[in-house]
């Protein structure tokens, strides 16, 4: 079941167009990542789909009857009250009653910490309990922008290791983020924008997943396009000056198997040179 459809998106800040038809769709249960670098337009989107800026056109919508919960700002908490005070408040606010502060403290770790003021906490400490004010109200969707921005490797670890928790428990994550890392230990599902464009989009490893490419030659490269598109592995085949490049998921294809192939198809190839992608050689040309 998808639990958010977009369509078409653009949005226009004067003459700036922060996106440009993003369309996409948010499967149930699933982490999903809005990965891009700084101003793509990330927060953009979330804050259409968040009903916080009006989309210049194109729509949304979320699957009916569902609780959002939503950081796209840190939020100011009082530094001299404590972490269960500073809930307390915001189920308040929120006119919520005060019972589900207890829960969210112990879903973000720190209901041993509850009683310690704001301004004690570690920097991950104080992610933690923003995220625990996304959470009162019991949301079955939390949406996070850069969750993680600021904090030091613990903060992170920490971070990632709850939004994993909220996933166990049947929510639905999505989050904003520009780190290819954050996004690849945490997320199932992936949309990449690059200037307010999407991409690619779909589970992780479909995105992001490492490919080899080999370089081949050949006297006639008409008839190795042929048979290369034959190839029962469906490979990308792209043309090159004089050269093809032919990819494959990461460890298909062994470079004595393709020469094989080529041979039996009639072709003797000149060239094969095998080159390994990383993940993130494979962002990077996604961006770049
Ligand atoms: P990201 O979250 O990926 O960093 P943003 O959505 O914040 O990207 O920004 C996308 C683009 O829109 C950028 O070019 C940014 O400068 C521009 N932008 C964002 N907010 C505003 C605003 N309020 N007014 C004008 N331009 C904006």
């Amino acid at each position: 079941m998808t639990i958010l459809t977009v369509e078409g998106l653009t949005k226009f800040y004067g003459r700036t167009q922060a996106l440009q038809e993003v369309s996409l769709e948010v499967p149930q249960g699933s982490i999903f990542g809005v990965l891009g670098p700084n101003g793509s337009g990330k927060t953009t989107l979330l804050g259409i789909v968040l009903d916080i800026l009006l989309a210049s056109s194109g729509s949304f919508r979320w699957a009916p009857g569902l609780k959002r919960g939503a950081l796209l700002e840190t939020p100011n908490f009082y530094p001299y009250l404590t972490g269960r005070e500073n809930l307390r408040i915001v189920a308040e606010l929120r006119g919520r009653g005060g019972d589900r502060v207890g829960d969210a403290l112990a879903v973000v770790g720190l209901d041993s910490y509850e009683a310690m003021p704001f301004s004690k906490y570690s920097l991950g400490m104080k992610q933690r309990l923003a995220i625990g004010a996304t959470l009162i109200g019991s949301p079955e969707v939390v949406v996070l922008d850069e969750p993680t921005n600021g904090l030091d490797p613990a903060g992170i670890a920490d971070v990632r290791e709850l939004i994993r928790s909220l996933r166990g428990e049947g929510k639905t994550v999505v989050l904003a983020s520009h780190m290819l890392d954050e996004v690849e230990k945490v997320c199932t599902h992936v949309a990449i924008l690059k200037k307010g464009k999407v991409l690619s989009q779909g589970p992780l490893e479909e995105v992001l997943r490492d490919e080899d490419r080999l370089e081949v030659k050949s006297d006639d490269l008409e008839a190795l396009v042929q048979l290369l598109q034959g190839h029962p592995l469906a490979p990308k085949v792209q043309r090159g000056d004089g050269i093809l490049a032919v990819t494959f998921d990461a460890g298909a294809m062994k470079p004595a198997e393709l020469n094989r192939y080529c041979l039996e198809g009639g072709q003797t190839l000149s060239h094969l040179v095998l080159r390994k992608k990383t993940l993130e050689s494979r962002f990077l040309e996604l961006t770049d």
